[in-house]
């Protein structure tokens, strides 16, 4: 039987698009170290108390971890004002100014989505764990968000709340309600935490909403226990980014210093693969090798 043309080619973002553990490393240290430095607090400390933020939020990416670190709001005396104007604010920038250097697709992105959309009508659609919200603003820093028809990832970060108040500052809060966000012309649908990946709940919404079946759908992702294991189960078109599942052993303990073990999971493969790891349809060596298989 003859495999039906792809209508749909669904990705994942973080180690899939661009290389998610060197960018929010890098941003990470950016952040800390600016904290560090002005309020003498350790960065073990910092770490330490970042893991508690991160778990509780169940992201590793909750974007405002500063102003809920106990050690912060100590310093500043519990003053709202102050944890958020010197607290939170120059460090907020470090972390974007580094940012700026790693939104950097892996080589050949934009290119083969093009190449892609221009020679089928193929759609594309983003399937992240990351929050709704930042999987959307890594993408328009990228230049890549308007390739997608729509953006399929978890819901977004909660804000945080000091004696009532909100404890952000009023463009950011503003931003972050916003519903035009990004000015996204696609779809944005969150989806409940519990069809996180491995679960196929998620691609097989976007399958429902698309109204395409399996043997019309190519799926992407580096992760061979969590994407790749999914894409088996559904019977989808299944290629592992291999490129995205290497991590520099030096930038992976870095990550480790901040990060709840269960938050590493969802962003890299810990452990090597062996006989029980499932196997993808095709490998991947890098991005643009897409075009064999579409
Ligand atoms: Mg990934």
């Amino acid at each position: 039987m003859n495999k039906a043309a792809a209508k749909l080619l669904v990705l994942d973002i973080d180690n899939t698009i661009f290389d998610w553990v060197s960018y929010y490393v890098h941003c990470m240290d950016a952040l800390f170290n600016d904290l560090s430095s002005k309020t003498g607090i350790s960065r073990a400390v910092l770490e330490s108390q970042a893991k508690e933020v991160f778990t509780r939020q169940t992201s590793i990416e909750y974007p405002f971890l500063i102003q809920e670190l106990p050690s912060v709001q100590k310093f500043y005396e519990y003053d709202a004002n102050r944890i958020l104007e010197e607290g939170v604010e120059s460090s907020r920038q470090a972390f974007n100014n580094e940012a700026r250097k790693h939104f950097l697709p892996y080589d050949g992105v934009e290119r083969t989505l093009v190449e892609i959309k221009n020679k089928s009508d193929i759609q594309i659609v983003a399937l992240t764990d990351a929050p709704c919200y930042v999987a959307m603003w890594k993408l328009k820093k990228m230049g890549l968000l308007d390739l997608f028809e729509a953006i399929y990832g978890l819901s977004d970060p909660v804000i945080p709340v000091y004696s009532g108040q909100p404890m952000v500052a009023q463009d950011i809060l503003i931003k972050h309600l916003s519903r035009k966000q990004f000015d996204f012309a696609g779809a944005v649908r969150v989806l409940p935490e519990e069809y996180e990946k491995p679960g196929t709940r998620g691609l097989r919404t976007i399958l429902m909403d698309f109204g395409v079946d399996p043997s019309e759908v190519h799926w992407i992702g580096d992760n061979l226990r969590k994407d790749v294991l999914l894409g088996k189960l559904l019977g989808v078109s299944t290629g592992w980014a291999e490129y995205g599942a290497t991590v520099d052993p030096e930038i992976k303990d870095r990550l480790l210093a901040f990060s709840p073990d269960i938050n590493v999971h969802k962003n890299i493969a810990m452990a090597p693969a062996d006989e029980a790891t499932p196997k993808p349809d095709y490998t991947l060596q890098s991005f643009p090798d897409l075009l064999k298989h579409i």
